[in-house]
């Protein structure tokens, strides 16, 4: 038999490495970023265009490369960083592996220009798919800078895997935040599609947070400090009021590299126990330094995850030096062990305080009639918009008890909706309560119809935001008073994505170019107290939804919207609203599941009421 076991072609090689460094246009930019700053670079740009999918250029005044240094740089295992395998124990530098501009080159058109501190002029190379198109002298700065155009242009498959440009541009505004944030003594400076979008000047770690995440960072952040053997702890938490739902602004650095560690991370949510809510994380920036020769951060190829030698003491000093910092500053509020009667209350909700069950008669209503009128129309009318607005008011704390009782089932004969099979109707109208403040109990003729409040509120809110994003009808409340709200350039960015849409359902912003944002409007079902934190969970639900799913923009926004505005578990419904539920949500085009695809509600048949009494 021939042989049949043949050497890779170097081009080939590299290809298939380029698969392991490169994921996506994010990726060229942390290898490039950490090569400049390798290169003892004190300013950096970062210049990307279209999500880095047509461009990509880091340029720095770092130490540049020599002619042949420069062509060498291009090699695999080409690298000035490490020397024999020992190194690898002592590593003080980002890059070690020699790997990443070889398989840059190898998936993109790259052009360097690159001249040393001590020569006159420099080099600039052109390579495409591992190919030198050409190499010549130039004059060129001091330093180096390297454009990367094209990526994956020769493996079609992975270039159609790329997200939208907004994606990527996410993707790489969260390497570039990993990197400056390690770096404060060096200046940043980070252009999208000609404009730049972050200027960072050099600064102390706390003011190089407040340049990344906006100034209002500027009083959330307690230092913490400590110094062991074994680690050396610095950085910020957030003070837990600020805990937000995305999981955004936590970082964790390890000898000047971020890495991911659920672990420590672990340790981190232990110290806030109990100060913040259950589905909040809390926000931190803790830089570890370790003995480089016990840490492997050689475990994986993209370098974040990694291997501390002995993790269980770090866990209990990291937990402790929170802890310590929560104390200190004096923001751990005093835990209040009384009892509280509403023990199922979603905490959230615990500071509202009860409400009472308020109970309205109105003596003019017969549920026959009513039912009996509806019946007789054919098909029957839907809650108009009014109730809408007393749904959710009914659950805010300010409630102007007044209003309710004057709330009446209006009917609005231009809209039909149908809500139950003639079969169906019943008795269901003439009663509804709630059981454990979770379900809304009705009957029905086939038995015992029960809403899970929340889903079903889903569900509802749903449709109709997803209605009004695409027919533009949202119906807008005008603020009296213009609030100001603050975002970080990444939110400002999205809320800009997504500002179309907001403004078809109702909301009305006056500018959105600055960290300030004016609202002059928001939705009927948007309580005034709780615009800042709709905005802000929506954000985040968005950057979550959007990245993982296929489903529409709409979609997403219609999910998210109606998870953070539903009414909640362990929320007292009066019974026009219960009222209002039942009839909204089979009003609607897919009663029986919520967004998030789970049951809506269930019937329980006479019979099996029946067996129960056999
Ligand atoms: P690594 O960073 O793992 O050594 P790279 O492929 O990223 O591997 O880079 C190869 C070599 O090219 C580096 O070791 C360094 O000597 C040189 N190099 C890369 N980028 C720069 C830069 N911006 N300035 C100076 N030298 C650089
Ligand atoms: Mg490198």
């Amino acid at each position: 038999m021939t042989d049949i076991i043949k050497l890779l072609p170097d081009h080939v090689a590299n290809q298939i490495a380029a698969g392991e460094v490169v994921q996506r246009p994010a990726s060229v930019v942390k290898e490039l970023l950490e090569n400049a700053i390798d290169a003892g670079a004190t300013i950096i740009k970062l210049i990307v265009k279209d999500g880095g999918k047509a461009l990509i250029q880091v340029v720095d005044d770092g130490s540049g490369m020599s002619e042949t240094d420069a062509r060498l740089s291009f090699e695999r295992h080409a690298t000035s960083k490490i020397s024999s395998a020992q190194d690898l124990f002592n590593l003080r530098t980002k890059g070690f592996r020699g790997e990443a501009l070889a398989s840059i080159a190898a998936i993109a058109h790259v052009d360097m220009q690159t001249r040393t501190h001590t020569n006159e002029v420099g080099v600039h190379i052109k390579i495409e798919g591992s190919k030198i198109v050409s190499q010549e002298v130039v004059a060129t700065p001091k330093g180096t800078s390297i454009s990367v155009k094209n990526l994956f242009f020769n493996i079609p498959a992975r270039r159609n895997f790329l997200k939208s440009n907004q994606v990527e541009l996410r993707h790489i505004t969260d390497e570039f935040h990993r990197v400056a944030l390690v770096h404060p003594n060096i200046e940043f400076h980070f252009y999208n599609n000609g404009s730049e979008i972050f200027n960072l000047p050099k600064g102390k770690p706390r003011q190089r947070i407040s340049h990344i995440f906006g100034s209002r960072m500027e009083d959330r952040l307690v230092p913490v400090n400590e110094e062991t053997e074994v680690v050396k702890i610095s950085g910020f938490i957030c003070k837990p009021e600020f805990a937000k739902k995305s999981r955004g602004e936590q970082f964790f650095f390890a000898n000047d590299r971020f890495i991911k560690s659920p672990y420590l991370h672990h340790a981190v949510s232990a110290a806030f126990e109990g100060l913040i809510k259950p589905d909040t994380y809390p926000g931190y920036f803790i830089y570890l330094e370790v003995d480089p020769s016990s840490i492997d951060i050689n475990i994986h190829p993209t370098k974040t995850e990694v291997k501390f030698d002995d993790e269980n003491t770090l866990y209990a000093i990291l937990r402790s030096t929170v802890k310590h910092s929560l104390g200190q500053f004096n923001v751990a509020p005093i835990l209040d062990f009384d009892h509280d009667p509403n023990l199922d209350t979603p905490y959230a909700y615990k500071e509202k305080g009860a409400v009472l069950p308020k109970v309205t008669v109105d003596a003019t209503f017969n549920p026959f009639q009513e039912a009996t009128e509806r019946r007789s129309g054919g098909s029957f009318q839907k809650v108009s918009a009014k109730g809408w607005e007393d749904l959710y008011e009914g659950l805010d704390e300010d409630l102007d008890t007044d209003n309710f009782s004057s709330l009446a089932i209006e009917s609005d004969s231009d809209v039909q909706g149908t809500m139950y099979t003639d079969d169906e109707v019943g008795e269901h109208l003439a009663t509804t309560f709630q059981l454990r403040r979770k379900y809304v109990v009705s009957t029905v003729k086939s038995g015992m119809l029960v809403i899970h409040q929340n889903r079903a509120h889903e569900r509802i809110l749903f449709e109709k935001f997803l209605g009004e994003i695409t027919v533009k009808e949202g119906v807008s409340q005008q603020l009296l008073f213009p609030l100001e709200l603050s975002f970080n350039t990444q939110e400002l960015g999205i809320l800009q994505e997504i500002k179309d849409s907001l403004t078809n359902i109702g909301f009305a912003f006056e500018s959105l170019e600055e960290e300030t944002v004016k609202v002059t409007g928001v939705p009927l079902v948007v309580p005034e107290s709780g615009i800042g934190t709709v905005l802000d969970r929506l954000i985040a639900d968005y950057m979550e939804g959007f990245d993982t799913g296929s489903i529409s923009q709409a979609e997403v926004l219609a999910q998210a919207l109606s998870k953070n505005l539903a009414v909640r578990t362990g929320e007292i419904l009066d019974q026009e609203s219960q009222l209002a539920l039942v009839n909204n949500l089979f009003a609607c085009k897919e009663p029986t599941l919520s967004p998030f695809q789970k049951l809506t509600y269930t019937i329980i048949s006479e019979g099996d009421i029946d067996k129960k009494f056999s």
